[in-house]
């Protein structure tokens, strides 16, 4: 599933991050860059040890909530990897939400400043973060959305949802906030 956003892509598929040939993917980090489980622990499995080693050189200090750092991919397919860090859900009141936008927007930044075309993004905190699968696919499309609609870049901005039921949400989500013929569309 698709929309067209000021002549970028927006696309929503099922599948796992580490095989996009895309030019950078989102590794959802946490604030020390110190390596775990789900997407992060799948992309330095494929990616090998020098994302880590290129992390603690440049990024001592890790990265705060609600942002993003970069780094290159090693062996993946990718030019990069963007580490952003999402917020932990803890019920919502902790401004969530806006940290949760802003590793989006930091990413996607980031991408454009280092010439991406294309970039594809996890669903930040939904796994271990324990953000809600509905509300974070609502802030990610609504951010990613406004960013297109002001930049038209990064050309292709993808999400990869891992399972069918991150992928039904997000669709949900895309066809309520983002209709076929949205004012920016085209
Ligand atoms: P966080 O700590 O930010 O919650 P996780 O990596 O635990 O990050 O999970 C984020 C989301 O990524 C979850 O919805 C999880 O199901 C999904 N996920 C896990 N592995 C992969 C993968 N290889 N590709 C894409 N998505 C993945």
């Amino acid at each position: 599933m698709k929309r067209i956003i000021r002549g970028a892509t927006l696309e929503l598929v099922q599948g796992d991050i580490t095989l996009q040939e895309v030019d950078a993917i989102v590794n959802a980090a946490n604030s020390r860059l110190a390596g775990g489980g789900g997407v992060d622990g799948a992309i330095h499995r494929r990616g090998g040890p020098s994302i880590m080693e290129e992390t603690r050189q440049k990024y001592p200090d890790g990265c705060p909530t609600g942002s993003a750092v970069i780094s290159g991919a090693g062996q993946l397919k990718a030019k990069y990897v963007i580490h952003a860090v999402g917020p932990v859900w803890r019920g919502g009141q902790q401004q969530e939400a806006e940290l949760l936008a802003s590793a989006y927007r930091r990413s996607l930044q980031l991408a454009v400043e280092h010439q991406c075309r294309s970039v594809a993004f996890p669903a930040l905190s939904t796994g271990a973060y324990g953000y809600p699968m509905d509300q974070a696919a609502r802030i990610a499309l609504q951010t990613v959305y406004a960013f297109l609609a002001e930049h038209g870049r990064p050309e292709l901005v993808r999400f990869v949802l891992f399972d069918d039921r991150a992928y039904r949400q997000f669709a949900e989500a895309m066809e309520e906030l983002i209709p076929e013929h949205a004012p920016n569309q085209g």
